[in-house]
């Protein structure tokens, strides 16, 4: 038979060894929240040195003889105090788990009953040294026997009243702690009292510091848990926002995953675009904190089983229930956020939010799948389509997975070389003479040779188009150089050069160097681009135009009247040449002739040629001829045509009309 007094004493020790080593993990363990840990790491040595002194106090009870005379005396002593002092540190870490610190500042929430627990608990350690001395609370005889004194329930009083005021706290803010969090702190109140009954009961044992450090444990348990928690909160949450990120989406589907409510669930994906221009406007801080407000503000839309979340930059998700997405939309199509600027001014500003939707079907299991439905919605919105919120259809579906077969098609198409220059004759309509050419690409596919209108939009979406106008320019620059071995008289040739190149500075460098290293004379090469206004700005063309000049090369803005840049692009930027849109041509309106007369003598009063595209007729020749427009390009003389009909037109560049 295991003698009871023998376990209790065995149970003391290898608890205070727990505690000790506890102490020692908390100590070394690295967690956010780095007061609480202190404060825990401080209370298992306590409760380690508590019951390590209980323990020894087992042991030589009884025993005679000066040292066991000491430890008893010491131990006794060591024992109350540290039951007092317990007070103090376990209402340091209310504090700061409840408030995030603790201070006796006058701002400090609690700071009356933070003093009353603090008061109370150093009276109790000094009554503690009192009584030690003349034995209220207890005391040791001859045969070092432990008594309890006639004052021994003041401890228990003592005690009582600080727990008492910790308890009060502990209720009052309940709510601002995890239910986890409160059960811990609240068996700091419950074990002890338990103990204390037991205590009264079974006379002899300590069981009200062994409920002390059974507490502790479970203080020390649930800070643990409670940061591996924080740990995989961190790497769900987006800092910036205090919104989930992308994981915390993911995981949200997975954890739907299979549920039938999760179909009753719409996705959307939304881009507040204006963030990036607040950002420049204000600074990245001020561009910060209205993420932040309007993060805050939206969250307050969406119940227990919705989700929002922010994946980066200016791009969030949400997903919410189909019957909650008409008020939802309505709220983003007309968004405003209230901000403070830098300068600590209130502003209110309009954000307009593109976004793009999917409604979850009962067959869809796949979180990547179903964020990649609405992602691709976001994407044709972004894209210009006109309408800032799309739903992602089955037909929207299909055709995004044609358009991306065809993406791949083009892609390998260029990889093998089947694209070619078509050249168009540019004609001088007074002397007939052939006087330059525009390439132009074709696609030559399995025996098929496909017009730009199939290809050309589909690789200015996926900036390939940057790759099509290098390799042209290299095609050209090979068949002029052919042409020049073989001794032809070769007019400039002009290439058109998409916007989408204007990102890349270094633009015309390489094109200098692609020419210069193909031996081609750079009069030979005129580098066509378009009016149309669109991201880039006009300054970054001037220094593209400006660029090219000082290489050697001419420029021609194409399409001009197409676009709504016109006048300004004229003023700014020197080209050399300029196109004439074929819609000006078309029409024969007096209104319009008028505009297309001015227009060719202003451009000509600025020392610009001028070239008329997409000439049909000899009437409009005429009517061009008489505005005092020459260069004619267009179907009436010659359509584009492949290298070795160009080399027959450019041996025999005179025209009979
Ligand atoms: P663009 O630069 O305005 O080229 C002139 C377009 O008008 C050509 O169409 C040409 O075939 C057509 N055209 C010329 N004369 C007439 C006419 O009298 N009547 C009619 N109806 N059309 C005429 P194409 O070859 O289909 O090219 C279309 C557009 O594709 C070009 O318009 C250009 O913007 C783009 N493009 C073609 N090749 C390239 C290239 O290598 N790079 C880039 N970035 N764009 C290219
Ligand atoms: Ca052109
Ligand atoms: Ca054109």
């Amino acid at each position: 038979m295991v003698d009871i007094l023998s376990a209790h004493v065995a149970f003391l020790l290898f608890e205070s060894i727990f505690c000790f080593i506890s102490a020692i993990l908390c100590a070394l363990k690295n967690s956010q929240e780095k007061k609480a840990r202190v404060v825990i790491t401080l209370l298992n040595i306590m409760a380690g040195a508590l019951l390590l002194f209980d323990f020894f106090e087992y042991i030589f009870h009884g025993r005679p003889g000066a040292l066991a005379s000491f430890v008893m005396y010491s131990s006794n002593l060591m024992v109350f105090l540290l039951c007092d002092l317990f007070l103090i540190v376990i209402c340091i870490y209310l504090s700061i788990v409840i408030f995030g610190e603790f201070s006796f500042k006058k701002d400090q929430p609690c700071r009356k009953r933070n003093i009353l627990c603090f008061l109370i608990s150093i009276i109790g350690m000094l009554l503690v040294l009192i009584s030690h001395f003349t034995g209220l609370y207890y005391t040791i005889d001859g045969m070092n026997q432990y008594h309890r004194g006639d004052y021994f329930y003041v401890s228990v009083i003592i005690a009582m009243l600080g727990m008492a005021i910790i308890f009060s706290i502990l209720i009052q803010y309940r709510k601002k702690i995890k239910k986890y969090r409160f059960l811990a702190l609240l068996s700091y109140i419950l074990l002890p009292l338990i103990g204390f009954i037991f205590q009264l009961l079974f006379f002899g044992f300590t069981y009200m510091d062994i409920g002390i450090a059974l507490s502790v444990n479970i203080l020390f348990v649930e800070n643990i848990v409670y940061q591996n928690k924080r740990i995989i909160m961190a790497e769900r949450t987006d800092i910036r926002t205090g919104l989930a990120n992308e994981q915390g989406c993911m995981e949200w589907l997975e954890e739907h995953k299979g549920h039938p409510e999760l179909a009753e669930h719409a996705v959307v994906f939304f881009d507040i675009s204006r963030i990036s221009s607040i950002n420049r406007k204000y600074g990245p801080e001020t561009g910060n904190r209205v993420l932040k407000a309007f993060a805050g503000s939206f969250k307050e839309e969406f119940s227990k089983e919705e989700f929002i979340g922010h994946l980066h930059g200016d791009q969030f998700v949400a997903i919410i229930r189909k019957e909650h997405l008409p008020e939802v939309m309505k709220k983003l199509s007309d968004l405003k956020v209230k901000f403070t600027d830098d300068t600590g001014r209130d502003r209110e500003s309009r954000l307009p939010v593109t976004a793009g939707v999917y409604e979850i079907k009962p067959g869809d299991f796949n979180a990547e799948d179903i964020l990649t439905y609405a992602a691709t919605a976001l994407e044709q919105a972004k894209a210009g389509t006109g309408h800032p919120i799309v739903y992602m259809t089955k037909e929207l579906m299909d055709s995004i997975e044609e358009k991306k077969r065809l993406e791949a098609k083009i892609r390998k198409g260029l990889e093998n070389g089947e694209f070619e220059p078509y050249y168009q004759p540019k004609v001088n309509s007074r002397t007939k003479l052939l006087c330059g050419a525009e390439a132009l690409a074709r696609w030559n596919h399995k025996g098929e040779i496909i017009n730009p209108n199939d290809f050309i939009h589909i690789m200015e979406m996926n900036e390939s188009i940057c790759d099509l106008d290098m390799y042209m320019l290299r095609a050209i620059c090979k068949d002029i150089s052919s042409w020049k071995e073989q001794g032809l008289q070769i007019p400039p040739i002009s290439i058109n050069f998409s916007r989408r190149n204007l990102a890349d500075p270094d633009l015309a460098k390489k094109i200098d160097e692609i020419v210069t290293e193909s031996g081609v004379p750079k009069e030979l090469i005129e580098i066509e681009i378009t009016e149309t206004t669109d991201e880039f700005s006009i300054s970054v063309m001037k220094e593209f135009v400006d660029d090219l000049r000082r290489r050697g090369f001419c420029s021609s803005i194409d399409d001009f009247g197409s676009g709504n840049a016109s006048m300004a692009v004229l003023r700014e930027i020197s080209f050399d040449t300029m196109k004439i849109d074929k819609g000006f041509i078309d029409r024969d309106f007096s209104k319009d002739l008028t505009i297309l007369n001015h227009i060719i003598k202003m451009a000509q009063s600025i020392g610009l040629t001028i070239v008329a595209e997409g000439v049909e007729q000899e009437n409009q020749v005429k009517t061009l001829n008489s505005f005092g427009a020459e260069i004619i390009q267009g179907f009436y003389y010659d359509r584009p045509m492949p290298k070795d009909q160009m080399i027959e037109r450019i041996k025999n560049p005179r025209y009979d009309k």
